[in-house]
């Protein structure tokens, strides 16, 4: 059958979604598709750079069961800095990355702006770290009691969310149904739908999510991962319109994978 999104020579398994989005002791029964070396080992970097952004994430604050996983970021994100320095720089650089750090030193997301900036100006390659705070912005949000809290947002390539859900979306739908989806998918990632999407996208992402049901989910850590897929009836033909997966990472990013069949409107 080949590789489960490509089609291609297999040499090995994709796991789905990555096994480093499970902490050790969780790693059991995962799910496994066939894959070659592009939709394998060639996308590690990739699953890195999304782990990161999730688990980056505000909504995961004193979620218990992300905390090994958070801490195992934070060491790979000082690691991307380590390695930065390991490459050596010039009295000139270090100088430079002194007056930023001088710079912010009232600031409360120093760090976030320093590496920003350093990162930015080309000074040095901060890797991970570098692009974990692209363009980092000051924000202010509203804590549990009312009280103000300072945190900092980044830039994250949308491109690359979309490429590594896609790629699970295939993923299942390859584990599920025990063939290659070879028609495009339409990936609703409601999470983190812009405030200012196009009606038509809000209006599928809310549709949507109603067919979410967690109690029917499927996946064997699911407080990590889970999914549920279904067909659709579309409500003006009563056809079936195409099939659609819902996913949960971490029991906080939702989205939701479309494979159309040629009715659908979109
Ligand atoms: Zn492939």
């Amino acid at each position: 059958m080949g590789c489960y999104f490509c089609g291609g020579e297999v040499t090995g398994v994709e796991h789905i979604p990555p096994r480093s989005f499970f902490p050790k002791g969780k790693r059991s029964e995962l799910i496994t598709v066939d894959s070659c070396d592009i939709h394998n080992q060639k996308k590690s970097k990739e699953d890195e750079y999304i782990r990161s952004i999730l688990l980056h994430s505000i909504k995961l604050d004193e979620k218990k069961e992300v905390e090994e996983l958070r801490n195992t970021e934070i060491r790979a994100l000082k690691r991307s800095v380590e390695r930065a320095f390991e490459r050596g720089i010039t009295k000139d650089q270090a100088k430079e990355v002194m007056d930023i750090i001088e710079k912010y030193e009232d600031d409360p997301i120093a760090g976030a702006k320093a590496f920003s900036e350093i990162e930015s100006k080309g000074i040095m390659n901060l890797g991970l770290m570098g692009l974990l705070n692209k363009d980092t912005r000051e924000e202010i949000i509203i804590g549990r009691d009312g009280e103000n809290i300072v945190t900092a947002s980044f830039i994250y390539d949308q491109n690359r969310l979309n490429s590594f859900m896609e790629c699970l979306a295939r993923g299942i739908f390859f584990h599920d149904l025990g063939k290659r989806w070879e028609g495009r998918i339409n990936i609703l990632p409601h999470t983190f739908l812009k405030e200012d999407a196009a009606q038509r996208d809000k209006e599928l992402s809310n549709e949507f999510l109603q067919y979410f049901d967690l109690s029917k989910a499927k996946g064997a850590q699911q407080e990590y991962f889970c999914y549920e897929g279904a067909n659709r009836m579309n409500p003006m033909t009563s056809k079936v319109d195409c099939i659609y997966y819902n996913f949960s990472l971490f029991n906080t990013f939702y989205f939701t994978a479309i494979f159309p069949f040629s009715e659908f409107g979109i």
